[in-house]
């Protein structure tokens, strides 16, 4: 089995990243933001509720978000594994999620944290579209969609998310400061980060976060064989 958690502030790169683990290692990729949007497109009273919350770049209450993930990771499809991308994001939220999941097979196996600098974040998120079918990402300086608008995959139509603007930016990065670096400096403790540079280009940190994880799984053959 192979738990992953991503971490990152916006705009390093973590649905990127994501894509690419998800095709290469079988887990399931779980984007909390994701969750939420659709909550939010689905018009249901979490839907609403959230998205007062994610338009002023605010957090959505813990107890929202905790029951919805313990319930998402232990379905059938996260049996090989799984890829949280977004959670957890505040300190409550990680202990409360690791007692629920301490021994069991949903236990965390290991934490990518993506590190960039401030201001390749700012324009990697003022320039970032998003597919609206399928959810594939874009950057409109250094990965343009073929077609204008257009998702390459799907086809879909791309959009920007309301959220990707530069003032709701701030607070986001300034809630990952506050309330999300806490829960790296949790998980550092516990032996279970690794760092990746994410300023790189897209193959490089593809390749970092290759190592890591087949280094984690070499370590566990290794164990199991003995
Ligand atoms: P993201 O797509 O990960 O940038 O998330 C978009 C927004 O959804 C965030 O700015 C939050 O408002 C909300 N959100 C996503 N995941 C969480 C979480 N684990 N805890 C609280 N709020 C979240």
């Amino acid at each position: 089995m192979l738990n992953i958690l991503i971490m990152g502030p916006a705009g390093a790169g973590k649905g990127t990243m994501s894509e690419l683990i998800e095709k290469h290692y079988d887990v399931t990729h779980i984007s909390t933001g994701d969750m939420f949007r659709e909550e939010v497109k689905n018009n249901t009273k979490l839907g609403q509720k959230a998205n007062e919350y994610m338009q002023a770049g605010l957090l959505v209450p813990d107890e929202l978000v905790i029951d919805m993930v313990v319930d998402r990771v232990s379905r059938k499809d996260c049996d090989n594994g799984y890829l949280l991308d977004g959670f957890p994001r505040s300190l409550i939220q990680a202990n409360v999620f690791d007692t629920k999941v301490i021994g069991t097979s949903r236990d965390i196996s290991l934490v990518i944290n993506l590190t960039v600098d401030q201001e390749l974040l700012i324009s990697r998120i003022e320039n970032r579209r998003v597919c609206k079918n399928c959810g594939a990402t874009y950057n409109m300086l250094t990965l343009p969609p073929k077609q204008e608008g257009i998702c390459d995959e799907c086809g879909g139509p791309l959009y920007q998310r309301k959220d990707d603007n530069r003032e709701t930016l701030e607070k986001r990065l300034e809630s990952y400061r506050i309330e999300t670096e806490p829960v790296l400096e949790h998980y550092r403790k516990l032996n279970l980060v690794h760092d990746v540079n994410a300023s790189q280009s897209i193959e490089k940190v593809w390749f970092d976060i290759e190592r890591v994880i087949d280094n984690y799984l070499y370590e566990q053959k290794h164990k199991e064989d003995k």
